[in-house]
């Protein structure tokens, strides 16, 4: 039983750890259907061929599909905003360009159904994206994250991620930055090496790229999945490191899946180094934030979350990581 606080070096924040208050009897899992049963839906405005909103019809795409998002939540240029004098209300232009990455044509095939070649197509793709949004002037970011499932808020069950390149840094990546820049050992070095000495964490130590639960994790079954190498982008992974990759995000995503045999609602992040300037001590990596804490089961961001900015996590880390490890994927596929 684990009940205690824990820090966040990346995050510069505190975690409160309540294992204990993790015994609470679980109901008995509904299997939750979000996925569809068929492979093209008419009304998908993802699936091949089909027509958007914005009037365009999708390509009859083979692979990943990359296209701008027809809901933007920022734009180039960004409208004009009105400034205020000496008003206490500041605001700025929300610049920036949004899209979406199919990834597939197969309208319920998840993320974690693409085989491990198909990933590594998918994370060239995500490099390429950062490659060319990085070229647009102005751009400071490029965030690739996938919403996964009904429970965070996504509306169309198509498996997709987006990407937001924005004229400005997200206040989570601005800390993270400072906090790599401003450690005396490379931080995500020392976390790893700290990690894999340790073990109990510890879901997957690949040849160029290790998964583990985070000591100081916000959600029970949060992982971490980092490159042994520090890139700052994903574009700096060579072939090797970025097949690497694609086995732990599979693997991991398996597991998940495995684990109640039912859908396991994520967020997904692609941490990469703000871009407006070289940031060389930015080590890039992926973490997920799965919601659940039991089957059916969601960790709401309540009053003390979203209030007071603390998270507080119901469920150990060790046992957590634990739980993952037992859960049977069979045998993982080796490509490359
Ligand atoms: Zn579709």
């Amino acid at each position: 039983m684990v009940w205690e606080r824990r820090w966040n070096p990346l995050q510069e924040n505190w975690v409160t750890i309540t294992g204990h208050r993790n015994s609470r009897p679980w109901s008995v899992p509904e299997k939750k259907i979000f996925l569809s049963s068929r492979d093209h839906e008419a009304a998908c405005p993802l699936c091949p061929g089909n027509q958007r909103v914005s009037g365009e019809r999708n390509p009859d795409y083979e692979s990943v599909f990359i296209f701008d998002n027809d809901h933007p939540a920022f734009a180039l240029p960004a409208p004009s905003n009105r400034v205020i004098k000496n008003s206490p209300f500041v605001s700025a232009p929300a610049g920036g360009l949004c899209r979406v990455v199919c990834y597939s044509p197969i309208h319920n095939k998840t993320l974690a159904d693409l085989s491990i070649d198909e990933t590594k197509t998918l994370i060239d793709a995500w490099a390429d994206q950062t490659t060319e949004l990085m070229s647009y002037k102005k751009i400071e970011q490029v965030l690739i994250f996938e919403n996964s499932g009904e429970l965070v808020g996504v509306s169309n069950s198509h498996p997709h991620a987006q990407i937001y390149a924005t004229e400005f840094v997200m206040e989570g990546f601005r800390k993270e930055t400072r906090a790599f820049e401003k450690s005396s050992s490379p931080l995500m070095e020392s976390l790893l090496s700290a990690e894999i000495m340790d073990q109990r964490r510890m879901l997957y130590e690949g040849s160029d790229v290790c998964a583990f639960v985070p000591y100081f994790a916000k959600f029970p079954y949060e992982v971490f999945i980092v490159p042994r190498n520090r890139h700052q982008f994903l574009f700096g992974l060579s072939r090797s490191e970025r097949y690497d990759l694609a086995g732990a995000l599979n693997g991991i995503l398996r597991r998940y899946e495995a684990l109640w045999n039912c859908a396991f609602p994520y967020m997904l992040l692609v941490h990469q180094s703000p871009c407006e300037t070289s940031h060389p001590a930015y080590h890039a990596h992926i973490q997920i934030h799965p919601i659940l804490r039991g089957p059916n089961l969601p960790k709401y961001l309540a009053s003390v979350e979203t209030g007071a900015n603390h998270f507080l996590n119901d469920g150990s880390p060790e046992e957590k990581a634990a739980e993952l490890r037992e859960v049977n994927i069979g045998l993982t596929e080796h490509k490359g």
